[in-house]
Order: structure tokens, then C-alpha cells, then sequence
């Protein structure tokens, strides 16, 4: 926990010189309860280590790049052995090639694969493939959906303008009827259905997608000649060993993913299916980096432990084991805890908790227990997480919700989540 004097403490001092804000991005511990650390030394499996040394179970995993564990032997030494044969050169070694094969021989819906680097490399590539392919400009996104930081779909308005998101249009995710609405809006505009596998938005509740909206988001497309795009690059690995949406039946022509793929090595992608081929492959789509060969070799070695392994149903378990116990617990002393979303990305929020007085409080008496829990965001588990863990988990928790309890009606108002109340 961070303490005054503490190595964290005297890290964000010399930040606020050389950092704007000090930290910024969604690792900015800006919107978490002020005890969370800023600044981490290692990680190793299900644990990482912050600059003062603590050792914290980590249930963000690095906010979603860690699927099977920190600093995995198997992924890291691929990763290193490719480094010293080489990795960022004059053009892409065969490893591309493995890749692509991979990744379309796992996922259903796709032909083909791009590479890049982040997940908003490959969303802003598959929203300029889909104009590419259609010829049109208008696409249709949920409400509150995240597809990355970029100005076209930045959920901050600062330093954007209404020209970046010109040609958008919102509808509800999940709501049918508001989805009909926005493509009867674009008409024989409409470029592309954009679509959250799941709704993860952060601050609310998680949604499961509604195979009806799923569907008839497909049937648009095909009715308008739009191009379907899952972006993935969140969920995806986490819910099914193929595109999020295979899990109720629906194909799209354009998936992103990104963040796990690689275990935590910096690699995204565009996948495709051959509708989509001669688009992407008349776009201009580059980076200095994004042919390198490392982050190339680790995803081989993620994929393969992918389909070998049974890790999925391994923190599908896990999850449950914790949905169950942290219900039971937080029942037990009496609060209301609402958990949704796929159990392995799990959300934690507390009935009339509009402010998060009462999620603050849990994430620090479970971060003072050495369990790190984001109090509005969704969490992830990964593969190297084990049943003990989670015990670990639960036992933390029944002090924290006892704690809570206890303090329920001293609980000073949040200064800085008073935006959300507003
Ligand atoms: C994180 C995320 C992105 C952006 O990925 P970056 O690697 O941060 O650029 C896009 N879409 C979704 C759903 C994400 O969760």
C-alpha cells in the first residue's frame, strides 16, 4: 500500500515534473482510490510487485494483456530467442506468415490477418477497410463502447474535433430497435456495424450480447452491404478460442484483436474474411514496428498453448469459483454486490453506489489484504491463477466486505468520482 515516504510516493512527485499529469491513460491511478499504487517493480505469474515492494494477486492483468501469466517461460523465451535472431528489420520474417495461418485456421470468420501494434492500430484499420470496401462513410457504434484512444473514437472530447467523429452514428447496445433506428439514419451510407463483442463499458454494469441484436446487426450489414466489425481485442481469448461472437452463432467480415494475443508482447491484429481482402489489401496501412519479428514468435507460442491447453475452461472455473464466493461473502455482511459480464472479466459494483464511496472502500481494504481490484472497471483472470488464489481472493474479501460494513454509514462522498453522481 502507498505510504507516505514510500518509493511510489517519491516516483509520482518526479513524475508531476516530467509526465503530463504526472500519468496518463487508462494506468493512471487518477480515478482509483488514492492508496492504489501508481508504479510497479515485477510481475510473475498471478502477482505483481509495486515499487515498494508489495506483492498484490492482480485481477486487471496489466488491463488485459496477461492471459496465461506474467513473465511466462515458455512465451518470454520465445519472445527472447527470436530477439537475438532478429526482430525489427528491413521486412517481416516467415513468422508472419505462421501467424496468419494461425490465427485464421482459429478463427471462424477469418481468411486472412494484418498485423499492428496496439488494438487502436487495428480499429482504426478495420473502420478504414470497411469505407475502403463499401465506398461509403457512415458507421455505427454502441454508445460508451471503447475501441481505443485515437481521435475518432476517443471517449474524451478534449483536443477533439467534431470532424474526427463526423459520419457516426450512436445506438444503444443490446436495444434492437435503436439499432434499426441508426441504420434507417445512414440509409446507403452506412460503411460499417461496429460492434463490442460484449458491452464493457467502464463505471456499468456488463452485458452479455443478446444473440437477437448480434443477429440482426449481421442482417443489416447483409441488407446494406455494411461491413460487420467485432473489435475483440478485449474479450477476445477470454470468452471462446475464435471471434467472441462465434458464442451466439454470428460471423462478422472484420474482427481486431489485440492486448492478449501475445501474452503482454506488443502485438495487434486485423482479421478478415475474403469480402474484405481486396480493401485491406488496396489500403494504406504501415508502422515502423509492426512487422517485428519477437512479438511474432510469442503470439505463435500464445496461440499454440491456446489450442492445446485447457486454460479457458481452467479460468472459466476459477471464475465461477469467485462470482460464487464473493456473492455468498458479500450476502453474508449483508451488501448488495452486483457481478456481471463473462465470469473470467468479471465487474464488481455495489448497489446505490452512485459515487463509489462503497467500491473505494473494498478495493483498499483488498489492496491492504494484497488482492488488487478495480472498484469501476472490468477485471480479467488468467491461466496462472490456481483455486488457492482465488481463496486467497475470497478471504480478503469476507474481511473487506466486513470492514465495509461496518463503516457503511461513515462513508465520506468520493470528491473525485462526483462527476459520475452529477
Ligand atoms: C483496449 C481496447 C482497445 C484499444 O487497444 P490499445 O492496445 O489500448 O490501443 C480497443 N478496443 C477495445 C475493446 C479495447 O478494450
Amino acid at each position: 500500500m502507498v505510504r507516505p515516504n514510500s518509493e511510489d510516493r517519491a516516483l509520482r512527485a518526479r513524475a508531476e515534473a516530467v509526465i503530463p499529469g504526472g500519468m496518463y491513460g487508462h494506468q493512471s491511478t487518477r480515478l482509483l482510490p488514492d492508496d492504489y499504487p501508481q508504479f510497479f517493480s515485477r510481475a510473475k505469474g498471478a502477482r505483481l510487485w509495486d515499487a515498494d515492494g508489495n506483492e498484490l494477486l492482480d485481477f486487471m492483468c496489466a488491463y488485459g494483456p496477461n492471459l496465461l501469466g506474467y513473465g511466462d517461460a515458455a512465451i518470454d523465451g520465445a519472445y527472447i530467442r527470436q530477439l537475438a535472431v532478429g526482430d525489427t528489420m528491413t521486412g517481416p520474417t516467415g513468422l508472419m506468415v505462421d501467424l496468419a495461418e494461425a490465427l485464421t485456421a482459429m478463427v471462424t470468420h477469418a481468411d486472412w490477418a494484418m498485423f499492428c501494434k496496439n488494438g487502436a492500430d487495428a480499429t482504426l484499420m478495420a473502420l478504414v477497410a470497411a469505407r475502403a470496401h463499401t465506398r461509403r462513410k457512415t458507421v455505427i457504434l454502441a454508445r460508451g463502447a471503447y475501441h481505443g484512444a485515437a481521435p475518432w473514437c476517443a471517449l474524451r472530447p478534449v483536443g477533439v474535433t467534431p470532424e474526427d467523429k463526423a459520419n457516426q452514428i450512436y445506438c444503444d447496445y443490446n436495444d434492437v430497435a435503436s439499432l434499426e433506428a441508426a441504420a434507417a439514419m445512414a440509409g446507403d451510407d452506412l460503411a460499417a456495424i461496429f460492434a463490442a463483442p460484449l458491452k464493457h463499458d467502464a463505471f456499468v454494469d456488463q452485458a452479455l450480447p443478446d444473440p437477437a441484436y448480434a443477429r440482426r446487426a449481421r442482417s443489416l450489414c447483409d441488407q446494406i452491404g455494411a461491413l460487420l466489425v467485432v473489435d475483440d481485442v478485449r474479450a477476445g481469448l477470454r470468452i471462446a478460442r475464435d471471434c467472441s461472437w462465434s458464442t451466439v452463432g454470428v460471423a462478422p467480415d472484420l474482427s481486431t484483436w489485440g492486448k492478449c494475443i501475445a501474452n503482454g508482447h506488443a502485438i495487434s491484429a486485423l482479421l478478415g474474411s475474403d469480402k474484405a481482402r481486396a480493401a485491406a489489401a488496396a489500403m494504406f496501412a504501415t508502422g515502423s514496428y509492426w512487422y517485428q519479428a519477437a512479438p511474432m514468435a510469442a503470439a505463435l507460442e500464445t496461440l499454440r498453448r491456446v489450442r492445446e491447453t485447457d486454460y479457458l475452461e481452467h479460468i472459466e472455473t476459477l471464475g465461477a469459483q469467485l462470482r460464487a464466493g464473493l456473492g455468498e461473502r458479500a450476502r453474508a455482511h449483508g451488501l448488495d454486490l452486483r457481478q456481471t459480464g463473462p465470469v473470467t472479466m468479471p465487474l464488481f459494483l455495489f448497489e446505490d453506489d452512485r459515487d463509489l464511496r462503497k467500491g473505494f472502500c473494498f478495493g483498499s481494504e483488498m489492496l491492504k489484504r494484497g488482492v488488487y481490484v478495480h472498484p469501476w472497471h472490468n477485471m480479467f483472470l488468467n491461466a496462472a491463477m490456481a483455486a488457492a488464489d482465488i481463496d486467497q481472493a475470497l478471504d480478503a474479501a469476507d474481511e473487506a466486505f466486513k470492514a465495509l460494513g461496518s463503516r457503511l454509514t461513515t462513508l465520506e462522498p468520493v470528491e473525485k468520482m462526483r462527476f459520475l453522481a452529477a
